[in-house]
C-alpha cells in the first residue's frame, strides 16, 4: 500500500512498477512535453516539471520508499525537494538521454540532499558459522532487541494535544544567549532547560505509560537466519527494515555476514574442500582403504589401490564430494593430502631389515667427489627443549569453542 499515488498518475504507471516501467514512462513523457517540441505551450512546460520530478523521486530506491510511506510531505522539509524548476528539469533529461551537461548539480540544486524522515543506521552484526552448517544448511534463531515506536501512543509520547512544543526554545530544544565579556559579546548555544533538549513538554499526568513519554519501546524480536548451503565467508543475510525505528525515522537493515570458523578436518577453498590423511606405510606402498568421516557425518572409505604408492605429500581427488554450491549445490571436490606415518623403531629388527634389502630397490650411490676431504658425523635426537628456547617451535594454540547455536544480539 502506498499513500498516494500522485506521481505514479503522473507517469502513468501503476505503484507496482518497477525500475524499467518508470524509466520507460519517464522517456516516452519527457520527449513528448519536452519545450522544444511544444512551443509556446506553458502547459506542455509544467507537464514536463512533473514528469521530471515523478521520475526523480521514483527512480531513487531511498526516495521512493519515503514517498510511498509518507507522500509527498515525507519529502519536503529541507532543501527544494517540493517540485523542480525548469533548469532541473532540463538537467535531468540531457542527463537521461546522454546530452551534456546537467549532471547532478542541477538536479539537486543548492538544497543538498533531500531531509525527509531519517532512516537509521544499518545493524550489521557478524555470524560464527560452523563449517558443517554451511554445508548442510542451517536455521539460526538469533534473539535481537530494538527500538520500536511506541503503539500506545502511536509515537506522540503522551495522550493527543498533550505534547506541546516548548515556548522556552521554540521547539529547537537549544537555546542561544549572549554574554558581554568587556567590549566583545560572545554567543553561546545551550540544551534548552525547559524541556531538556527534547523541544517539546509534556505534563507528566498526561504521559504515555507505556514509552514514558519517550516515543519509542524496546522491543525483543527473533530472527530466523537462514543459513543457505553452500554459503561462504563474509556473505551477507540481510533483513530489510529490522533495525531501529522511531517516530519520523525509517528503520535501517539488520546485516549478518557470515564469519566462517575454521574446521579440525577441512579446509575450504572456495567450493573444493582439502583434507589431510595420514596413512601407514604398507597401505601407502601395498594398499588398502582410509576412512574420512564428512561433514554431513557421513564417513567415505576411500581405496588405494596396491602399487598406487602414495608418497608423502602426494595429492588425490574424489571428485564430486566438495562443498556444495551456493543456489545451485553441484559439489566442488575433495582433495586428499597424504601424510605417510612410517613404522616406529622397533619394527626395525635385523631379519625384518634383512628381509627389506632383498626387496627395496637398491641404495643410491652416494656420489662424493673422489678427492673430498670426508669428515664422518652421526645423527643425535633433537632436544626439543633446547629447540624451543631457540625460538624455532611454533605453538599453535587453537581455541575450541563448541558450536554456538544461539547469539545473543543486543543493539542500542
Ligand atoms: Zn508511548
Ligand atoms: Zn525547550
Amino acid at each position: 500500500m502506498v499513500k498516494e499515488t500522485a506521481l505514479y498518475d503522473i507517469l502513468g504507471v501503476p505503484p507496482t512498477a518497477d525500475d524499467a516501467q518508470i524509466k520507460k514512462a519517464y522517456r516516452v513523457n519527457a520527449l513528448k512535453y519536452h519545450p522544444d517540441k511544444n512551443q509556446h505551450s506553458p502547459e506542455a512546460a509544467e507537464k514536463f516539471k512533473d514528469v521530471s520530478h515523478a521520475y526523480e523521486i521514483l527512480s531513487d530506491s531511498q526516495k521512493r520508499e519515503i514517498y510511498d510511506r509518507y507522500g509527498e510531505e515525507g519529502l519536503q522539509g529541507g532543501g527544494d525537494m517540493g517540485g523542480m524548476n525548469g533548469a532541473s528539469a532540463e538537467a535531468l533529461f540531457s542527463q537521461f538521454f546522454g546530452g551534456g551537461g546537467g549532471g547532478f548539480g542541477g538536479m539537486f540544486g543548492a538544497g543538498g540532499r533531500p531531509s525527509g524522515p531519517r532512516r537509521s543506521r544499518d545493524i550489521v552484526h557478524s555470524l560464527r558459522v560452523r563449517l558443517e552448517d554451511l554445508y548442510k544448511g542451517k536455521i539460526s534463531k538469533l534473539a535481537l532487541t530494538r527500538s520500536k515506536t511506541c503503539d500506545k501512543c502511536e509515537g506522540k509520547g503522551g495522550k493527543d494535544g498533550a505534547v506541546k512544543r516548548c515556548t522556552t526554545c521554540n521547539g529547537t530544544g537549544s537555546v542561544t544567549y549572549q554574554r558581554g565579556m568587556g567590549h566583545i559579546i560572545q554567543q553561546f548555544q545551550s540544551a534548552c532547560r525547559d524541556c531538556k533538549g527534547e523541544g517539546e513538554i509534556i505534563k507528566d499526568k498526561d504521559r504515555c505509560k507505556q514509552c514514558m513519554g519517550k516515543k519509542t519501546i524496546n522491543e525483543k524480536k527473533v530472527l530466523e537466519v537462514h543459513i543457505d548451503k553452500g554459503m561462504a565467508n563474509g556473505q551477507k543475510i540481510t533483513f530489510k527494515e529490522q533495525g531501529d525505528e522511531g517516530p519520523d525515522i525509517l528503520p535501517g537493515d539488520v546485516i549478518f555476514v557470515i564469519d566462517e570458523q575454521p574446521h579440525e578436518r577441512f579446509t575450504r577453498k572456495r567450493d573444493d574442500l582439502y583434507y589431510h590423511a595420514k596413512v601407514d606405510l604398507l597401505t601407502a606402498l601395498a594398499g588398502g582403504s582410509i576412512a574420512i568421516q564428512h561433514l554431513d557425518n557421513e564417513w567415505l572409505k576411500v581405496d588405494i589401490i596396491p602399487g598406487e604408492v602414495i608418497a608423502p605429500g602426494t595429492l588425490k581427488v574424489i571428485e564430486g564430494r566438495g562443498m556444495p554450491s551456493y543456489r545451485h549445490h553441484n559439489h566442488g571436490d575433495l582433495y586428499v593430502e597424504f601424510e605417510v606415518e612410517f613404522p616406529a623403531k622397533d619394527f626395525t629388527t635385523p631379519e625384518k631389515l634383512a628381509l627389506l634389502e632383498t626387496i627395496l630397490p637398491a641404495r643410491p650411490a652416494l656420489g662424493l667427489p673422489a678427492d673430498a676431504m670426508v669428515d664422518d658425523v652421526v645423527l643425535s635426537d633433537v632436544d626439543p627443549s633446547h629447540q624451543r628456547a631457540a625460538g624455532a617451535m611454533d605453538e599453535d594454540e587453537d581455541e575450541d569453542e563448541p558450536g554456538t547455536e544461539r547469539a545473543q544480539c543486543t543493539t542500542q
